[in-house]
């Protein structure tokens, strides 16, 4: 196994493979000149869910915050492009381009991004790429709704283009998932994993940790599952990927207007931050080292935060994981079950 480089390049060490230092080394390791930063740029591309409109369910996840539901259909191809001018235009304030060598990535965030006709997802998807300094695009979507014609455009884009696509599982126990009102569950991302790495598209898998009636073994079961190999039946041979790309691992957000906010209002996912830094270490020490991490922590804003209330500290939560992994002296995938022997990591 290729060993795992941890960058220390912001002159911290990190001990989890973090996606922001895993770009700077692919980009290296592509000989092309490295951007400084590679920006997401969170795009509402006007779609819906069909957890929302009644095609799957109605109401959507307990935990899905309710604003903006299907309001937005119509939403035009212009407004992506004015979106993503808009947000670039702040940011080169924030990071100019004499000073700064700044490229981005479209994050087509918001509901379920491949939930539209596919003629419709192309001119969304194509304008996003067209925007200045736009190099690759990340899809965010439900395992249920990536039917043959939009894995077809998927894989014609990842031939292009830097591509990721981000699937909502948030727990491979279906008990939890119908308690939340899902409308998915593991069957659905198994074959959702299977179609699009065997195509060659990079997977994030997003979990939330503290879900109600999941005990903290059920959780770990949840990374492990989703962090073992993937067989992927269509093109055994290929070179598909083995494992997920990515993982997004965080805490459960209880916010206002949500389905858990008037289920379960007094619902508190963590007693303490000290709870749920030392579950997600846990976690971590079970991923492989290749896996890279998109967010380890929630980001709720604070207006609409119920529980648990010290979730929207995100730069504490984050320097108290770093610091806890030194004093441990642990890092991501120490107890990683891998095929190709023990897990060699190397810092920098
Ligand atoms: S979390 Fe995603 S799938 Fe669930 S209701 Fe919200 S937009 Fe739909």
């Amino acid at each position: 196994m290729k060993p795992i480089i941890f960058d220390t390049s912001d002159g911290q060490q990190l001990r989890i493979n973090m996606i922001s230092p895993w770009f700077r080394r692919h980009y290296a390791e592509l000989g092309l000149d490295s951007p400084a930063k590679i920006v997401k740029l969170s795009l509402d591309g006007g779609f819906t869910c069909p957890n929302r409109d009644g095609s799957k369910g109605t109401g959507g996840c307990l935990f899905c915050s309710e604003s903006g539901s299907g309001d937005m259909a119509s939403y035009a191809v212009s407004d992506i492009t004015e979106a993503l001018d808009g947000q670039i235009r702040l940011l080169s304030d924030k990071w100019p381009s004499d000073k700064y060598h700044v490229k981005y990535l479209a994050y087509f965030q918001s509901y379920t991004n491949t939930y539209a006709p596919v003629d419709e997802l192309r001119a969304k998807f194509e304008a996003a790429l067209e925007a200045p300094d736009v190099v690759g695009i990340a899809i965010a979507t439900r395992p249920d709704c990536i039917p043959d014609d939009v894995l077809d455009l998927l894989s014609e884009l990842n031939k292009r283009t830097f591509l990721w696509v981000e699937l909502g599982l948030q727990t491979i126990h279906d008990s939890t998932a119908e308690a939340m009102n899902l409308c998915h569950g593991r069957a659905d991302y198994d074959d959702a994993v299977r179609r699009l790495t065997s195509r060659g598209i990079r997977v994030v898998t997003h979990l939330i940790l503290g879900l109600p009636g999941e005990s903290r073994e059920m959780m770990l079961e949840s990374v492990r599952y989703t962090c073992s190999s993937i067989s992927t039946s269509i093109d055994p041979d290929s070179s598909s990927p083995r494992r997920i790309f990515g993982l997004k691992l965080h805490m459960l957000n209880v916010v206002r207007g949500s389905g858990m906010a008037a289920a379960m209002p007094d619902y508190v996912p963590f007693d303490s931050m000290e709870e749920y830094i030392d579950l997600l270490i846990t976690a971590l020490e079970l991923v492989p080292p290749e896996i890279t991490l998109h967010r380890i922590s929630g980001d709720a804003p604070r207006a609409t935060l119920i529980a648990p209330e010290w979730s929207y500290k995100k730069r504490t939560i984050l320097n108290n994981i770093h610091k806890e992994m030194r004093r441990r002296d642990t890092w991501q995938g120490r107890f990683a079950e891998t095929s190709d022997g023990p897990v060699k990591s190397v810092f920098y």
